[in-house]
């Protein structure tokens, strides 16, 4: 076996149905009493619900979060935690909500409890994504990393079946990437493995019965699991495209993700593969070749499978390679052939299978 490092992340972690009940409970062993209720305009039902399993006794909800973090609604959220005398925070949401949360927390210091209700994974990591006159720029400290997660399985059952599957599939190439990771290792390869296979199990059933509690369970679980990976290890290419596509082109985080995961894997293939073998395994009808068990499952979830569906234009193909290519993250195979990115990124945008 090679030699390895591996650091945990702390943070207490609370799974089940109907755990949100536990967020008294979790909040008073802590000393704590005036949290601040975080989400989305879109959530603030489920903010409300927060506050009246609290008894009312929360410091305010601030329901102004919003996608990649931008700098002017942090600031605006931090005025109002701090006006609000508030002790804590409860962000309540996806990856969106639970961003905001971790850019209070950064620079205030509260404790942050986190509801995570997608499958993102942003409450297991210690990373923040902040935009600032339309640039992305991200931020690892462990102070960002949330003290407390609570999976609450109900939450997600409202998540509409095309962003389950999607936020789904961004899970996935969490522990895609997690596998070839320059700084991998076996217990993350195992979590690895095991979120792959919850993941591609449970999302083909919480389409075909998004009420399901079992199916809604195993999703969440297994987007635990690669949260897990994506906080622990380094990601590579795929990450680095997505992370361009989304924060330079505005387009959704998710479905790019879906979108452009089995391009990045068939990229990368030809130079890891052990990771492959683990994936074909974890996949279910792959026979043995992880980008076809891949492409199976998101035949099956009946998922957008081109970035020009999402208004990205021809012309942006280019821009994007260029950008990709002007700061890339260590990746398994070199990216140094700009005609090679450029035609990955181009069969994404047109909705061509993977090479
Ligand atoms: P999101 O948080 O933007 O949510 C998308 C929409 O779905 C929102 O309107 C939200 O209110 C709604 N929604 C969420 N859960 C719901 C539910 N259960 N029922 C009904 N509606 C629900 O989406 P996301 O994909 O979770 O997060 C994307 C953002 O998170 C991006 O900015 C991305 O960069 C960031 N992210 C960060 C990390 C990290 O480690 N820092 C990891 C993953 C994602």
């Amino acid at each position: 076996m090679d030699a390895f490092e591996y650091s945990s992340n702390p943070g207490r972690v609370i799974f089940g149905s109907g755990t949100i009940k536990r967020l008294p409970q979790e909040l008073e062993a802590l000393g704590l009493s005036r949290p601040l209720v975080l989400c989305t305009p879109q959530q603030t039902s489920q903010a409300e619900d927060v506050k009246n399993i609290l008894g009312g006794k929360v410091a305010g909800i601030f329901s102004q979060a919003t996608m990649h973090t931008p700098i002017e609604v942090t600031l605006q959220a931090v005025k109002y935690a701090e006006e609000s005398n508030c002790d804590s925070l409860v962000s309540i949401g996806g990856g969106s909500t639970i961003g905001l949360g971790k850019a209070i927390s950064f620079r205030k210091g509260f404790y942050h409890i986190t509801i995570p209700t997608t499958y993102a994974g942003s409450e297991v990591t210690p990373v923040v994504g902040e935009t600032e006159n339309g640039r992305k720029t991200t931020k690892s400290d462990p102070k960002i990393l949330p003290g407390m997660v609570i999976y609450d399985v109900d939450l997600t059952l409202t998540l509409p079946v095309g962003m389950s599957s999607t936020s789904g599939i961004n899970a996935i190439a969490h522990a895609v990437e997690a596998l070839y990771a320059r700084n991998g290792n076996p217990i993350i390869n195992l979590l690895a493995q095991e979120g792959v296979r919850a993941l591609a199990e449970a999302l083909p059933e919480v389409k075909k019965d998004p009420k399901s509690v079992s199916a809604r369970s195993k999703a969440l679980y297994g987007a635990w699991l690669c949260g897990t990976c994506l906080g622990s290890v380094g990601m590579s290419l795929h990450h680095k495209l997505c992370h361009t596509l989304g924060g330079s082109f505005g387009l959704p985080h998710s479905e790019t993700h879906t979108i452009v995961l089995p391009h990045a894997l068939a990229y990368n293939a030809p130079n890891v593969p052990s990771a492959m073998d683990a994936l074909s395994k974890a996949l279910p009808e792959s026979n043995g070749d992880a980008v076809h068990g891949l492409n199976v499952l998101l035949a099956k979830l009946e998922v957008k499978r081109d970035l020009k569906s999402f208004g990205m234009k021809e012309e942006d193909v280019a821009k994007a390679a260029e950008i990709a290519l002007s700061n890339p993250y260590w990746n398994p195979r070199k990216v140094d052939n700009r005609d090679a990115i450029q035609e990955l990124i181009r069969r994404a945008w047109a909705g061509e299978d993977a090479k």
